[in-house]
């Protein structure tokens, strides 16, 4: 049975997207069965894995709305060797539509308990909010994965998160749990980054992830190309510490 990770932030431009997709290929590289679901209508992690978000045949819409199952909807990454529950904006409209169905904060949890079998690691990647739809990606998940900047306003918006973790866990699914908190564009020169991940560590001790993911280039430029950053440019620092981040997990989920 799979292992469910949310990478979730309700911050946007925090690297939740970057996270998903690059671990993914880069727990592909390690030899695991990977489903990338994404939960937001922005469809970037679906462009990213290199699937065209314009005119999917099924998305995380039908799916979440219960017209489609997920073996119908998902595509296959090729650059990426994962599967992808592909999304786009009509995926916003499942928000106002859910209001009316039962079971609405679990449409996910059971949409993907279908094909859980066949993968190692189901990664969904969250839409930069606290919604529905995130609501739905921590319902389904054993755990969530945190993004983050080692800036100033990057602990302000944590205890947000963690308070609605916190929730979802005593009301909802008492599986949740924090896996860890990843930094990411790091850039070691700064002192405000080096103070923050020391501040980090302290307060949250073996939460927070070993793998630093650096500030680097090509991880940016890989989207523009539909290929994961991992796959774009395997030798570059960013690629390599995403490849360092899925033994990471791969190591953790041993202990789950
Ligand atoms: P989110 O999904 O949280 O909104 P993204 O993953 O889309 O965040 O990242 C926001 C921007 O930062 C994107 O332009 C992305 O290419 C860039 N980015 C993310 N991680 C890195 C990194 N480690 N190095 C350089 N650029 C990055
Ligand atoms: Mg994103």
């Amino acid at each position: 049975m799979a292992k469910i990770f949310c990478v979730a932030n309700q911050k946007g431009g925090v690297g939740k997207t970057t996270t998903t997709v690059n671990l993914a290929a880069g727990l592909a590289k390690l030899d695991q069965r990977v489903l990338l679901v994404d939960l937001d209508p922005q469809g970037n992690a679906t462009m990213g894995a290199g699937i065209n978000k314009a005119g999917l045949k099924a998305s995380t819409y039908e799916v979440m709305l219960g017209t489609a199952d997920v073996a119908a909807a998902r595509q296959r990454s090729e650059p990426g060797h994962f599967d992808v529950l592909p999304s786009n904006r009509e995926l916003a409209g499942a928000e106002v539509e859910m209001v009316e169905l039962d079971n609405r904060e679990r449409r996910l949890k059971d949409a993907l308990a279908v094909v859980d079998k066949e993968y190692d690691f189901i990664l969904i990647d969250c839409p930069p909010a606290l919604s529905m739809l995130t609501l739905n990606g921590l319902c389904a998940a054993h755990g969530v994965i945190i993004p983050m900047q080692c800036e100033y306003y990057a602990l302000e918006g944590l205890s947000d998160l963690v308070n609605t973790i916190k929730k979802v866990h005593a009301n909802l699914n008492p599986d949740l749990k924090i896996i860890g908190l990843l930094r990411v564009m790091f850039d070691p020169r700064m002192t405000l980054s080096q103070q923050v991940s020391a501040q980090l560590e302290q307060h949250f001790g073996d939460k927070v992830f070993k793998t630093i993911i650096p500030r680097n280039v090509r991880l940016a430029e890989a989207p523009s190309y539909g290929v994961p950053g991992v796959t774009f440019d395997p030798t570059s620092k960013g690629a390599q510490a995403y490849i360092a981040f899925g033994a990471e997990m791969v190591k953790r989920i041993k202990k789950m």
